[in-house]
């Protein structure tokens, strides 16, 4: 038969969203969760609740994996290691890149091939070409079954070491969740003085769309290890930053945020960058103390 199928372990909001794309494109889907009952309002859409883990695995070449982590996928997948053999593992779990390498070697001595994932999208992202993910491993493996990867989302092929999509992700992720907790950060600060978010909306948004030109400004200097203070001193960058700190605690809201900015920025003054730019404070990064 030409019918497309494939199955999905893992029916948390993601797991249940790449189901409906796949049923939505009329593939044949095969689940199976931990708690079984989460599959019920699925089955009824079409899908096939699997009766073990053993008979998920063993119904199609792919099995996409949506996990909390890869704890998780371990449980599920040590109960049937045997039946990975000639499957492809596209394990869309996020975890550590360490943790995606082990996995890989893992599923590979079972005989299985694993593919690491980064979805960069949330679950109502799944099943729209726009929404990226980040795949990593066998490339063979990956373009047999790209087409059904990218019922998913768009995708965006790293490399083969596994590690990669797991490190794309979580370096995102990095700039993601340290951006948006300083806009709640900030927000505090603002409605001590009796701003609200709505009106601070348009400024936010405006210093937030000037970052991507911050971001191109500083990449080739830092990708030739260069930090000239010719547009900004580190000096002027302490000072800048204990006016916020200095706000921040007058307005009685907790500083442990910009608080650990002027901390960095300090230690690269007292290792002597005080007239080189911020971005000196990679050398800080790079020498870890914690
Ligand atoms: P959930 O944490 O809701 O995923 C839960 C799934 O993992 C369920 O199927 C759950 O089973 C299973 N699970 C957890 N622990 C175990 C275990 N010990 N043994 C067996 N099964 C286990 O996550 P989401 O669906 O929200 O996301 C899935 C992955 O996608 C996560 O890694 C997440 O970081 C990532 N992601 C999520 C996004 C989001 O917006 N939600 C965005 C981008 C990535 P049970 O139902 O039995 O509890």
């Amino acid at each position: 038969t030409s019918k497309q199928s494939v199955t999905v372990i893992g029916l948390g909001p993601m797991g249940r969203a790449m189901v409906r794309a796949y049923l939505g494109k009329g593939y044949d889907v095969t689940v199976w969760n931990r708690t079984a009952s989460r599959a019920g309002e699925l089955v009824t859409e079409g899908a096939t609740l699997a009766p073990s883990v053993e008979a998920a695995l063993t119904a199609n070449e792919l099995v996409v994996l949506s996990m909390t982590d890869y704890d998780a996928v371990h449980a599920v997948l040590e109960q049937a290691p045997h039946a990975l053999r000639g499957r492809v593992v596209a394990n869309l779990s996020s975890d550590t890149p360490e943790k995606a390498r082990e996995a890989a070697k893992w599923v590979a001595g079972h005989g299985g091939t694993h593919l690491t994932g980064g979805v960069q999208c949330p679950p109502s992202g799944i099943g729209d070409p726009d929404s990226a993910t980040f795949y990593s491993g066998s490339e063979e493996a990956f373009e047999r079954h790209r087409a059904a990867l990218e019922v998913l989302t768009g995708t965006d092929f790293r490399g083969e070491d596994p590690g990669l999509a797991a490190l794309y992700y979580q370096i995102m992720m990095d700039i993601f969740w340290t951006g948006v907790v300083s806009y709640v950060h900030a927000l505090a600060v603002a409605d001590k003085h009796g701003i609200s978010a709505a009106e601070f909306l348009p400024y936010a948004q405006s210093t937030a769309a000037s970052l991507p030109n911050f971001y191109a400004f500083y990449a080739p200097r830092i990708d030739a290890g260069e930090h000239p203070g010719d547009v900004d001193r580190l000096a002027m960058g302490v000072a800048s930053v204990e006016h916020i700190v200095h706000t921040t605690r007058d307005s009685g809201i907790d500083s442990t945020l910009p608080g650990a900015v002027l901390d960095l920025f300090r230690r690269a003054v007292e290792d002597g960058h005080a007239e080189d730019s911020f971005t000196s404070v990679t050398d800080v990064f790079r020498n870890p103390v914690v």
